[in-house]
């Protein structure tokens, strides 16, 4: 699996590229952002392994340069920022997991097999995960084979969710994706509408799935 590393610690780089080449990745090594956004334009990447305070371009440039859709690595950003602020930041920009510095290298490998097992965002007309089917073709879902009787709005909130699962969505970015330009739609009508999906889905026997990332939004993990 390829994959890209973004670090400007010498040292540091160094020691990761040899231990991710032993754990069997093909690394190519960039030391700043502008670097980095180089080899994105010119390579496909699985994975990339993403330092934040980077000289010319940080971390937070090289996430917002990473196209939204298609092909795009999954990224673990290794950090010494250990705020949860930005962790949620870097989740928000596009990062699929968060390491804070300084970390045990074993967990990095750990983290990307995990990223590696964990399914991206997919345009299949039927999603599936724990006892839950989704059939957005025939607008049907249902938990442990009885339907779930969601209003549209449930529904669309637990396809988008399923559909990205691992991504955290903020209030703003569901409200604009499930209620569409509707003026009386507000935040505290999301909070209603997971809750909605919450009980059906508890009331079939289900997990309730969604959670909440507190000040960041909601996932299905
Ligand atoms: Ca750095």
């Amino acid at each position: 699996m390829k994959l890209l590393l973004v670090e400007d610690s010498e040292r540091l780089r160094d020691n990761l590229a040899r231990g991710l080449r032993a754990a069997g990745f093909t690394v190519d090594v960039a030391g700043d952002g502008m670097e980095a956004n180089g080899y994105l334009a010119g390579y496909a990447y699985d994975f990339m392994v993403l330092d934040l305070g980077l000289p010319r371009l940080d971390g937070f440039g090289v996430l917002r340069a990473l196209p939204s859709g298609g092909e795009r690595p999954r990224v673990l950003v290794l950090s010494a920022r250990d705020q949860v602020g930005d962790r949620v930041d870097a989740l928000n920009a596009g990062a699929d997991d968060y390491l804070v510095k300084p970390f045990a290298f074993e967990e990095v490998v750990a983290r990307l097999h995990a990223l590696a097992r964990r399914p991206s965002e997919t345009h299949a007309d039927v999603l599936e995960h724990e006892g839950v089917r989704l059939d957005a073709q025939a607008h049907r879902a249902t938990a442990n084979g009885s339907v779930l009787q969601l209003t549209p709005r449930e529904f669309a909130l637990l396809e988008l969710l399923l559909r990205h699962r691992g991504r955290v969505f903020p209030r703003a970015d569901i409200l604009e994706r499930i209620a569409g330009s509707e003026s009386e739609a507000s935040d505290r009508s999301i909070e209603v509408v997971v809750f909605g999906v919450r009980r059906k889905l508890a009331d079939a026997g289900c997990a309730s799935l969604i959670e909440n990332r507190r000040g960041a939004g909601y996932l299905i993990p």
